[in-house]
């Protein structure tokens, strides 16, 4: 009986181990420890914050996560024949995550720009976007100089809060995009500075909102996946993998669905 109890007991403990493990994994950790190119598992990281492009939900393409990149993250790794992990944080973590190793590539609606490309290597262009301004729909801000005696909200580290910087305007920076638009419609601020496509979503989701766009103070830009610097094995990997898609009309069908689809993160709607 006691070499009974014994062996449960040992069972149990084998059980715990494995799902520790498993929970490991799930966390975005390949088990062997072992990330980069050679790995079985691609880490992505990301900041599940910015739908359409990620977010979290009940049940999305990769665990939690959803979204138009969590799709094409997905179909890389189907490309490349190897599993995909998400690892989400902040966004102004994910460029040092990159070079500290702990994520493979970083998938996040990130824009590619020349200060960007001093630490890390950049695939091909996946999709354009532009800066936007979301206004209270009774708003008389119609062009980006109206902005300059308004209270100005962006999301730190977001290619929208150098825009408004270049502009030399004064702003407040928070730390999700969500956040920005409840001072928004709680009448906190006038003018959020966001990405087009994110910009949609909010202003679907939420009533009495607008977008106003200036195309003459915000340029276009692309987003590219980001890997660690010389990285060319996975970067390659990703590049093959995103042309194919672009060529086959696949990023434009899954940008078709996460547009049109509810995107509110479910601990949004909480
Ligand atoms: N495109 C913007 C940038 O790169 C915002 C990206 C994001 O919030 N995920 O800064």
């Amino acid at each position: 009986m006691k070499a009974f109890k014994k062996l449960v007991a040992l069972g149990l403990v084998a059980a715990f181990s494995l799902s520790l493990v498993a929970c490991g994994a799930q966390k975005g950790e390949s088990l062997e420890g072992e990330t980069g190119s050679k790995g079985e598992t691609i880490t992505f990281g990301t900041n599940a914050e910015f739908p359409p492009f990620e977010y979290v939900t009940g049940s999305g393409v990769i665990d939690q996560y959803d979204g138009i990149d969590m799709a094409i993250a997905k179909k890389i790794g189907e490309d490349v024949g190897k599993d995909v992990a998400i690892n989400n944080m902040e966004f102004d973590s994910l460029l040092l995550a990159l070079q500290n190793g702990q994520v493979d590539a970083v998938i996040a609606g990130m824009t590619i720009t020349d200060e960007r490309k001093e630490s890390v290597d950049f695939s091909v262009p996946y999709y354009t976007a532009t800066q936007v301004m979301i206004v209270k729909e009774d708003s008389d801000i119609k062009k980006a100089s109206d902005m300059a005696d308004k209270k100005i909200v962006v999301v730190q580290g977001y290619t929208g809060e150098t825009c408004v910087q270049d502009l030399g305007y004064k702003y407040e920076a928070f730390k999700k995009g969500s956040e920005t638009i409840l001072e928004l419609l709680n009448g906190k601020c006038d003018v959020v500075v966001i990405d087009s496509a994110t910009a949609e979503k909010y202003v679907g989701d939420n009533e009495g909102l607008k977008i106003v766009e200036d195309n003459e103070a915000f340029e276009a830009e692309e987003y590219g996946i980001a890997v660690k610097k010389g990285n060319t094995e996975l970067l390659n990997q990703i590049n093959d993998s995103i042309k194919k898609m672009l060529d086959n009309g696949t990023v434009s069908e899954i940008s078709a669905q996460y547009l049109d689809a509810d995107t509110t993160s479910e601990e949004e709607a909480e």
